[in-house]
């Protein structure tokens, strides 16, 4: 009898899963995995949280299944490779990643599975086309400007779904392990993870993606699909999602259908280019950045005096997530404004956000801070057009920021042009000095 291990990381879902639907194919046998990987304990407890609900969520439909999700903790390749000599596997499958750490774990993976004589696959999964498929030209490389890498994305044929196992059999005598409690998350109100969920919202998602092309940007609308946590942890298959939203037709879909693309773009860059967090995609972008540990301790508390800025920073905080103008607001404050280095930006994000990855988090800092794929690098945000644009009645600054709740209207996003006695009247600190002789944007 053939028996195969699968081992899950980021694509915790047992419907369109390609490692899983080969395995269940080929194998008489099949051993879902997951192991805690004590490493990455203490990065971020948001996704931590939110990784817990995912796992359990995974096991109860395995369960459902006849199977199990098996459950280790440890380091995942010395736990798989243990597992697969106890079971007598032919071979172990998982999704590729396009981290540095990820990469480094398919070369070990790779290494112990021809040591003991078994085979090691990496399957599609994590985007809705291969990081490394597409290259400019048809030949090497990889895409570094946006609009060519989504006209050849769309053009691709992409690969077929995949369905769910009907049945999973595990081995005979098998220790399934148990689900570690789910541990505290930071943020208050975040949404909770796992494929079921992730199913129930794209289900939602569907009735309401019309308006999206004229609703992304508005702030207090939020009309966005808050779907990116179970992209990130591959609760939601963002190729199932892009087949659904293009079903329909339409702008809006068609606007959605473009962001997985800037996704999948930037997986494929971070491919490319896997020092992204830390390294220059552009090194002339890579300026003489300030280093002010005060100044950034009031970007990241949501303290900089500027409405917009704070309420960006503060939602991140309530809920791991955060609007995607905000988060274009807040960092192109940080770098632009305050002359700070776009790794710390990085890093604070990467911090609190449930759908914090590395090759959108750094990708998208990147292209704020003029160092990455932006064709405009010296392009500037003004916050406060920004905000009057983006959040013109003042509804979303008003949610985030109580200290501002008594000011009627856009006249909350400049607190400072209140008359001095309403002002001294709010609990809420004056602008930070910007670090370039810029203090245009105040008087506007
Ligand atoms: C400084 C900064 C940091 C960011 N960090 C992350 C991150 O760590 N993880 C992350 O998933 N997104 C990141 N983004 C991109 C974007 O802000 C989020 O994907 C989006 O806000 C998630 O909300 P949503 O699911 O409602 O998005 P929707 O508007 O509903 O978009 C649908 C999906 O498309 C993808 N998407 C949308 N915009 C982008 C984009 N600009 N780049 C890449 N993918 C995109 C996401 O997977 C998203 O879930 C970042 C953007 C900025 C400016």
């Amino acid at each position: 009898m053939r028996t195969a291990v699968v081992l899950f990381t980021r694509d915790l879902r047992a419907r369109d899963n390609p490692a899983l639907a080969t395995a269940c194919a080929n194998a008489e046998r099949v051993v879902p995995l997951f192991v805690f990987d004590d490493r990455l304990r203490g990065i971020s407890a948001n996704r931590a949280r939110f990784l817990h609900q995912a796992v359990a969520d995974l096991r109860a439909t395995f369960r459902g299944l006849g199977g199990d999700l098996v459950i280790r903790t440890g380091d995942p390749v010395a736990e798989t490779m243990a597992l697969a000599r106890q079971v007598n596997a032919e071979g172990v499958a998982m999704a590729a990643d396009v981290s540095t750490f990820a990469r480094a774990q398919e070369r070990r993976f790779a290494a112990e599975c021809e040591q003991h004589r078994m085979s090691f696959r990496l399957f599609p999964g994590l985007t809705v086309v291969s990081p490394g498929d597409l290259a400019p030209g048809g030949g090497a490389g990889h895409y570094r400007v946006f609009s060519p890498y989504h006209r050849a994305w769309a053009a691709a044929g992409w690969r077929a779904e995949v369905a769910a196992p009907r049945r999973i059999t595990l081995p005979d005598g098998i220790e399934v392990g148990r689900l570690p409690v789910v541990p505290d998350g930071d943020s208050p109100d975040t949404v909770t993870g796992g494929e079921t969920e992730g199913r129930r919202r794209v289900t939602t998602w569907l009735r309401h993606v019309g308006p999206y092309a004229e609703l992304h940007n508005d702030m207090p609308a939020d009309g966005t699909s808050r779907l990116s946590a179970y992209l990130r942890f591959g609760c939601v298959s963002p190729l199932a999602l892009a087949n659904a939203v293009h079903k329909l037709d339409g702008e809006g879909s068609a606007a959605f259908v473009r962001q997985l693309c800037w996704r999948d773009f930037y997986y494929q860059v971070t491919y490319a280019f896997p020092k992204i967090s830390t390294e220059a995609y552009r090194r002339s972008g890579d300026v003489d950045w300030r280093s002010n540990q005060d100044t950034l301790r009031h970007w990241r508390d949501g303290l900089t005096g500027v409405p917009i800025v704070d309420a960006g920073m503060r939602q991140m905080r309530v809920e791991g997530w955060m609007h995607n103008r905000a988060r274009l607001i807040t960092g192109a404050f940080l770098t632009k404004h305050l002359g700070l280095d776009w790794r710390a930006g990085v890093e604070w994000f990467f911090r609190w956000l449930l759908d914090g990855d590395v090759a959108n988090n750094s990708g998208n800092w990147q292209w704020i801070a003029g160092t990455g794929n932006d064709t405009k690098p010296y392009r500037r945000f003004n916050p406060i057009r920004q905000a009057e644009r983006f959040d013109p009645d003042g509804v979303y600054v008003r949610r985030y920021v109580p200290e501002l709740k008594s000011v009627e209207g856009k006249a909350v996003h400049q607190p400072w042009r209140l008359p001095d006695g309403v002002r001294r009247g709010l609990d809420y600190p004056a602008p930070l000095e910007s670090h370039r002789d810029e203090a245009v944007w105040l008087r506007l």
